[in-house]
């Protein structure tokens, strides 16, 4: 729809992984995973509603598709928006309460290393673009925290993250999720 899908493509690729864009419903059909990327979460659920891909994308996660979020596209899941335009709507798949640009604004952009739960080696680049600060997490579980807060989870086959992987060329975390994909 929007944002940074691009890169997504090229770090799936890298990781194995045929990739198409999404952009109708039609487009879902036969997927063995989804992207959410970072860009405007405004934009996206708007754009989403306006084309009829919000419900079946709604639908398609709620039945186990395997859904990769960052940044924005971890806004439009969650349950809850707090701070967020007042007619915000969402998939609310994801069992945790998220604040819009909870780290500040764009000048606020910071990277910090992260340890994943699940990752071996070194710590990940965490790359924080106006990020959603996660204020609580339900039945989610937190995968890596950072100054107190979650700033990645896993619910089922939902990962979502608040910081950008595919912009640093550490394929871990897309490896991750092609594997888990895969497993159907
Ligand atoms: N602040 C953006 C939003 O609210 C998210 C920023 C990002 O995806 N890098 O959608």
């Amino acid at each position: 729809m929007q944002g940074a899908f691009a890169e997504h493509v090229r770090a799936l690729e890298k990781s194995g992984a045929h990739t198409r864009l999404v952009r109708t419903s039609e487009d879902l059909e036969g997927l063995d995973g989804i992207v959410l990327p970072g860009g405007e979460s405004t934009t996206m659920t708007m754009l989403m509603e306006r084309t009829g891909l919000l419900e079946p994308l709604r639908d398609a996660i709620a039945h186990g598709l395997a859904t990769f979020a960052t940044c924005a596209g971890t806004i439009v899941l969650a349950r809850e928006v707090v701070d967020g335009m007042a007619d915000q709507k969402g998939l609310g798949v994801l069992d945790i309460a998220v604040r819009r640009n909870g780290y500040g604004r764009q000048v606020d952009s910071f990277e910090a290393p992260l340890d994943v739960v699940g990752l071996s080696g070194k710590s990940f680049p965490g790359v924080f673009i106006r990020s959603p600060l996660v204020e609580s997490v339900g039945s989610a579980e937190v995968i890596a925290q950072y100054d107190g807060h979650a700033v990645a989870v896993r619910q089922g086959r939902i990962v979502a993250l608040c910081f950008h992987p595919e912009l640093t060329g550490d394929l871990r975390l897309h490896r991750e999720f092609v594997k888990l994909a895969a497993a159907s």
